[in-house]
Protein backbone atom coordinates (compact mmCIF):
# COMPACT_ATOMS: atom_id res chain seq x y z
CA UNK A 1 0.00 0.00 0.00
CA UNK A 2 1.53 3.29 -0.77
CA UNK A 3 0.80 5.59 1.90
CA UNK A 4 0.67 9.67 2.43
CA UNK A 5 -1.32 11.76 5.13
CA UNK A 6 -3.91 12.27 2.57
CA UNK A 7 -5.21 8.68 2.22
CA UNK A 8 -4.51 7.83 6.23
CA UNK A 9 -7.30 6.99 8.34
CA UNK A 10 -6.27 7.56 11.79
CA UNK A 11 -8.39 6.50 15.20
CA UNK A 12 -7.50 8.34 18.07
CA UNK A 13 -8.87 7.18 21.56
CA UNK A 14 -9.87 9.91 24.10
CA UNK A 15 -9.30 12.17 21.00
CA UNK A 16 -11.75 14.74 22.01
CA UNK A 17 -9.40 16.36 24.88
CA UNK A 18 -6.18 17.01 25.88
CA UNK A 19 -3.29 15.55 24.06
CA UNK A 20 -6.15 13.32 21.81
CA UNK A 21 -7.77 16.08 20.53
CA UNK A 22 -4.33 18.27 19.91
CA UNK A 23 -2.87 14.70 18.01
CA UNK A 24 -6.59 14.70 15.87
CA UNK A 25 -5.56 18.87 14.84
CA UNK A 26 -2.53 18.00 13.70
CA UNK A 27 -3.18 14.60 11.69
CA UNK A 28 -6.06 16.49 10.13
CA UNK A 29 -4.05 19.34 9.10
CA UNK A 30 -1.89 16.89 7.27
CA UNK A 31 -4.71 15.46 5.22
CA UNK A 32 -5.93 12.19 7.37
CA UNK A 33 -9.61 11.03 8.22
CA UNK A 34 -10.12 11.08 12.08
CA UNK A 35 -12.25 9.18 14.30
CA UNK A 36 -12.54 10.60 17.39
CA UNK A 37 -13.31 7.87 20.34
CA UNK A 38 -14.94 9.45 23.39
CA UNK A 39 -16.53 7.72 26.48
CA UNK A 40 -18.11 10.68 28.84
CA UNK A 41 -18.01 13.57 26.51
CA UNK A 42 -19.64 13.54 22.94
CA UNK A 43 -20.11 17.11 23.29
CA UNK A 44 -16.22 17.88 23.15
CA UNK A 45 -16.06 15.49 20.63
CA UNK A 46 -18.42 16.57 18.21
CA UNK A 47 -17.22 20.52 18.48
CA UNK A 48 -13.95 18.50 17.78
CA UNK A 49 -15.23 16.72 14.69
CA UNK A 50 -17.49 19.98 13.38
CA UNK A 51 -14.25 21.59 13.63
CA UNK A 52 -12.39 19.62 11.84
CA UNK A 53 -14.97 18.98 9.15
CA UNK A 54 -15.06 22.82 9.01
CA UNK A 55 -11.40 23.25 7.93
CA UNK A 56 -11.98 20.56 4.88
CA UNK A 57 -11.67 17.74 6.97
CA UNK A 58 -13.03 14.38 7.56
CA UNK A 59 -13.91 13.30 10.79
CA UNK A 60 -16.07 11.22 13.06
CA UNK A 61 -16.96 10.42 16.39
CA UNK A 62 -17.17 7.30 17.72
CA UNK A 63 -18.30 6.34 21.31
CA UNK A 64 -16.71 3.40 23.42
CA UNK A 65 -14.95 2.97 26.77
CA UNK A 66 -11.74 1.15 25.85
CA UNK A 67 -11.92 -1.33 28.61
CA UNK A 68 -14.98 -2.90 27.42
CA UNK A 69 -13.43 -5.04 24.22
CA UNK A 70 -16.91 -5.50 22.06
CA UNK A 71 -17.61 -2.09 22.36
CA UNK A 72 -13.96 -1.67 20.60
CA UNK A 73 -14.43 -3.93 17.93
CA UNK A 74 -17.60 -2.02 17.43
CA UNK A 75 -16.31 0.91 17.31
CA UNK A 76 -13.20 -0.42 14.87
CA UNK A 77 -16.06 -1.44 12.22
CA UNK A 78 -17.93 1.68 12.38
CA UNK A 79 -14.90 3.80 11.72
CA UNK A 80 -13.96 1.29 8.64
CA UNK A 81 -17.50 1.44 6.93
CA UNK A 82 -17.57 5.18 7.48
CA UNK A 83 -13.52 6.18 7.10
CA UNK A 84 -12.05 3.32 5.24
CA UNK A 85 -9.68 0.94 6.91
CA UNK A 86 -7.56 2.25 10.37
CA UNK A 87 -3.89 2.81 9.04
CA UNK A 88 -2.84 4.66 12.60
CA UNK A 89 -3.99 3.66 15.70
CA UNK A 90 -3.10 6.99 18.88
CA UNK A 91 -3.85 4.34 22.01
CA UNK A 92 -4.71 8.11 24.01
CA UNK A 93 -7.57 7.24 26.11
CA UNK A 94 -6.43 7.25 30.17
CA UNK A 95 -6.72 8.01 33.37
CA UNK A 96 -4.98 8.79 36.36
CA UNK A 97 -5.59 7.24 40.02
CA UNK A 98 -3.71 8.74 42.96
CA UNK A 99 -3.16 6.25 45.73
CA UNK A 100 -0.15 4.77 48.11
CA UNK A 101 0.75 1.03 49.29
CA UNK A 102 -2.04 1.92 52.45
CA UNK A 103 -4.81 3.37 50.10
CA UNK A 104 -4.77 0.84 47.69
CA UNK A 105 -7.84 -0.64 46.87
CA UNK A 106 -8.51 -3.69 44.31
CA UNK A 107 -11.41 -1.71 42.50
CA UNK A 108 -9.58 1.41 41.91
CA UNK A 109 -6.80 -0.55 40.76
CA UNK A 110 -8.54 -3.04 38.08
CA UNK A 111 -10.58 -0.17 36.69
CA UNK A 112 -7.11 1.83 35.83
CA UNK A 113 -5.52 -1.56 34.97
CA UNK A 114 -8.86 -1.72 32.17
CA UNK A 115 -8.53 1.67 31.11
CA UNK A 116 -4.87 2.53 30.71
CA UNK A 117 -3.45 -1.44 30.11
CA UNK A 118 -6.88 -3.92 28.95
CA UNK A 119 -7.84 -0.50 26.25
CA UNK A 120 -4.09 -1.01 24.35
CA UNK A 121 -4.57 -4.60 24.04
CA UNK A 122 -8.27 -3.90 23.15
CA UNK A 123 -7.60 -1.48 20.76
CA UNK A 124 -4.69 -3.02 19.23
CA UNK A 125 -6.52 -6.47 18.32
CA UNK A 126 -9.51 -4.59 17.13
CA UNK A 127 -7.08 -3.23 14.12
CA UNK A 128 -4.14 -6.19 13.84
CA UNK A 129 -5.90 -8.38 11.42
CA UNK A 130 -6.83 -5.64 8.73
CA UNK A 131 -3.42 -3.74 8.89
CA UNK A 132 -1.81 -7.27 8.77
CA UNK A 133 -3.49 -7.81 5.34
CA UNK A 134 -2.60 -4.63 4.26
CA UNK A 135 0.90 -4.97 5.22
CA UNK A 136 0.75 -1.45 6.57
CA UNK A 137 -0.23 -0.02 10.76
CA UNK A 138 1.58 3.07 12.80
CA UNK A 139 0.24 2.52 16.07
CA UNK A 140 1.21 4.45 18.76
CA UNK A 141 0.41 4.72 22.72
CA UNK A 142 0.51 7.03 25.07
CA UNK A 143 2.74 6.27 28.00
CA UNK A 144 4.07 8.63 30.60
CA UNK A 145 7.63 9.36 32.05
CA UNK A 146 5.97 8.19 34.77
CA UNK A 147 6.29 4.52 33.17
CA UNK A 148 10.28 4.73 33.59
CA UNK A 149 9.25 4.00 37.00
CA UNK A 150 12.08 6.71 38.69
CA UNK A 151 9.74 10.07 38.23
CA UNK A 152 9.73 11.33 41.84
CA UNK A 153 6.07 12.67 41.75
CA UNK A 154 4.10 11.10 45.00
CA UNK A 155 0.84 9.54 44.26
CA UNK A 156 1.28 7.55 41.46
CA UNK A 157 2.78 4.55 41.79
CA UNK A 158 -0.26 2.62 40.33
CA UNK A 159 -0.83 4.62 37.20
CA UNK A 160 2.68 4.55 36.57
CA UNK A 161 3.24 0.75 36.83
CA UNK A 162 0.00 0.62 34.39
CA UNK A 163 2.70 2.69 32.04
CA UNK A 164 5.41 0.99 32.65
CA UNK A 165 3.08 -1.86 31.08
CA UNK A 166 2.30 -0.01 28.36
CA UNK A 167 6.04 0.60 27.58
CA UNK A 168 6.60 -3.50 27.61
CA UNK A 169 3.76 -3.85 25.23
CA UNK A 170 4.75 -1.31 22.78
CA UNK A 171 8.23 -3.40 22.43
CA UNK A 172 6.87 -7.07 22.39
CA UNK A 173 4.07 -5.86 20.15
CA UNK A 174 6.53 -4.52 17.85
CA UNK A 175 8.57 -7.54 17.71
CA UNK A 176 5.41 -9.45 16.55
CA UNK A 177 4.35 -6.91 13.88
CA UNK A 178 7.48 -5.42 12.46
CA UNK A 179 7.45 -7.75 9.58
CA UNK A 180 3.99 -6.84 8.39
CA UNK A 181 4.76 -3.09 7.93
CA UNK A 182 3.59 -2.69 11.40
CA UNK A 183 5.32 0.09 13.59
CA UNK A 184 4.36 0.18 17.16
CA UNK A 185 5.87 2.83 19.20
CA UNK A 186 4.94 5.23 22.46
CA UNK A 187 5.51 8.68 23.30
CA UNK A 188 6.26 8.92 27.20
CA UNK A 189 4.82 12.76 27.92
CA UNK A 190 5.87 14.39 30.96
CA UNK A 191 3.32 17.52 33.19
CA UNK A 192 1.69 18.60 30.26
CA UNK A 193 -1.23 20.85 30.56
CA UNK A 194 -4.74 19.04 29.69
CA UNK A 195 -8.02 18.82 31.98
CA UNK A 196 -6.47 15.51 33.14
CA UNK A 197 -3.37 17.71 35.47
CA UNK A 198 -5.00 21.00 35.53
CA UNK A 199 -9.08 19.34 36.38
CA UNK A 200 -9.86 19.55 39.99
CA UNK A 201 -7.17 22.51 41.06
CA UNK A 202 -7.93 25.89 41.95
CA UNK A 203 -5.83 28.30 39.80
CA UNK A 204 -3.39 28.84 42.90
CA UNK A 205 -2.88 25.08 43.31
CA UNK A 206 -2.34 25.13 39.09
CA UNK A 207 -0.09 27.69 39.37
CA UNK A 208 2.10 25.82 42.45
CA UNK A 209 1.97 22.79 40.25
CA UNK A 210 3.46 24.50 37.40
CA UNK A 211 5.89 25.95 38.74
CA UNK A 212 7.45 23.01 40.38
CA UNK A 213 7.52 20.89 36.95
CA UNK A 214 8.65 24.09 35.21
CA UNK A 215 11.45 24.73 37.57
CA UNK A 216 12.74 20.99 36.72
CA UNK A 217 12.67 20.71 33.24
CA UNK A 218 15.78 21.99 31.33
CA UNK A 219 13.24 24.16 28.53
CA UNK A 220 11.98 26.02 31.97
CA UNK A 221 8.41 25.46 31.62
CA UNK A 222 5.63 22.86 31.53
CA UNK A 223 4.79 20.95 28.35
CA UNK A 224 1.70 21.65 25.85
CA UNK A 225 -0.69 19.15 24.31
CA UNK A 226 0.85 20.67 20.86
CA UNK A 227 4.58 19.49 22.39
CA UNK A 228 3.03 15.96 22.72
CA UNK A 229 0.76 15.42 19.56
CA UNK A 230 4.27 16.56 17.28
CA UNK A 231 6.13 13.32 18.63
CA UNK A 232 2.99 11.20 17.93
CA UNK A 233 2.36 12.46 14.38
CA UNK A 234 6.23 11.91 13.79
CA UNK A 235 6.12 8.25 14.87
CA UNK A 236 2.86 7.90 12.46
CA UNK A 237 4.10 9.31 9.06
CA UNK A 238 4.24 7.58 6.53
CA UNK A 239 7.43 8.10 6.29
CA UNK A 240 8.45 6.60 9.77
CA UNK A 241 8.47 3.30 8.08
CA UNK A 242 11.68 2.22 10.19
CA UNK A 243 11.45 3.70 13.37
CA UNK A 244 9.50 1.02 16.05
CA UNK A 245 9.71 -0.40 19.30
CA UNK A 246 11.09 3.12 20.61
CA UNK A 247 9.66 4.95 23.75
CA UNK A 248 10.27 8.73 23.53
CA UNK A 249 10.04 10.94 26.49
CA UNK A 250 8.61 14.34 25.82
CA UNK A 251 8.98 15.83 28.94
CA UNK A 252 11.25 19.33 28.17
CA UNK A 253 13.72 17.70 29.48
CA UNK A 254 13.42 16.88 32.83
CA UNK A 255 15.90 16.93 35.97
CA UNK A 256 14.64 15.25 38.93
CA UNK A 257 14.32 11.33 38.54
CA UNK A 258 15.42 9.61 41.26
CA UNK A 259 17.83 7.76 38.63
CA UNK A 260 18.65 8.97 35.23
CA UNK A 261 19.06 5.77 32.81
P1 LIG B 1 -7.53 14.15 29.70
O1 LIG B 1 -7.48 15.59 29.32
O2 LIG B 1 -8.09 13.74 31.01
O3 LIG B 1 -8.22 13.33 28.53
C1 LIG B 1 -8.36 11.94 28.66
C2 LIG B 1 -9.11 11.44 27.47
O4 LIG B 1 -9.22 10.01 27.63
C3 LIG B 1 -10.51 12.00 27.37
O5 LIG B 1 -10.75 12.37 26.03
C4 LIG B 1 -11.40 10.84 27.80
O6 LIG B 1 -12.64 10.73 27.10
C5 LIG B 1 -10.55 9.64 27.43
N1 LIG B 1 -10.89 8.46 28.21
C6 LIG B 1 -10.74 8.26 29.55
N2 LIG B 1 -11.19 7.05 29.89
C7 LIG B 1 -11.63 6.46 28.75
C8 LIG B 1 -12.21 5.20 28.45
N3 LIG B 1 -12.44 4.28 29.41
N4 LIG B 1 -12.55 4.93 27.16
C9 LIG B 1 -12.34 5.86 26.18
N5 LIG B 1 -11.80 7.08 26.41
C10 LIG B 1 -11.45 7.36 27.68
O7 LIG B 1 -6.04 13.54 29.71
P2 LIG B 1 -4.72 13.84 28.89
O8 LIG B 1 -3.80 14.55 29.78
O9 LIG B 1 -5.04 14.38 27.53
O10 LIG B 1 -4.18 12.34 28.79
C11 LIG B 1 -4.11 11.61 27.59
C12 LIG B 1 -3.13 10.46 27.80
O11 LIG B 1 -1.84 10.99 28.13
C13 LIG B 1 -3.48 9.52 28.94
O12 LIG B 1 -3.17 8.20 28.56
C14 LIG B 1 -2.57 9.98 30.08
O13 LIG B 1 -2.31 8.95 31.00
C15 LIG B 1 -1.34 10.39 29.30
N6 LIG B 1 -0.44 11.32 29.99
C16 LIG B 1 -0.82 12.61 30.28
C17 LIG B 1 0.09 13.46 30.90
C18 LIG B 1 -0.23 14.90 31.22
O14 LIG B 1 0.59 15.54 31.90
N7 LIG B 1 -1.37 15.44 30.80
C19 LIG B 1 1.37 13.00 31.22
C20 LIG B 1 1.71 11.70 30.92
C21 LIG B 1 0.82 10.87 30.29
P3 LIG B 1 -13.93 11.72 27.38
O15 LIG B 1 -13.52 13.04 26.77
O16 LIG B 1 -15.07 11.12 26.67
O17 LIG B 1 -14.09 11.76 28.86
Amino acid sequence: MSANWSNQVALITGGARGLGRATARQMAAKGAAIAINYTSRPDAAEALATELRAAGGRAITVQADVADEAAVIAMVARTEAELGPVSILVNNAGIAWAATIDTWEPKGFARLRAVNVDGTIHAIRAVVAGMRARGYGRIVNISSVAGFGTCGFPGNHFYASTKAEVNILTKRFALELGRHGITVNAVAPGFTRTDMTEGGKTPEQWAEAEAGFAKVAITGRVGEPDDIARAVTFFADPAAGWITAQVLAVDGGRMDYIAHG
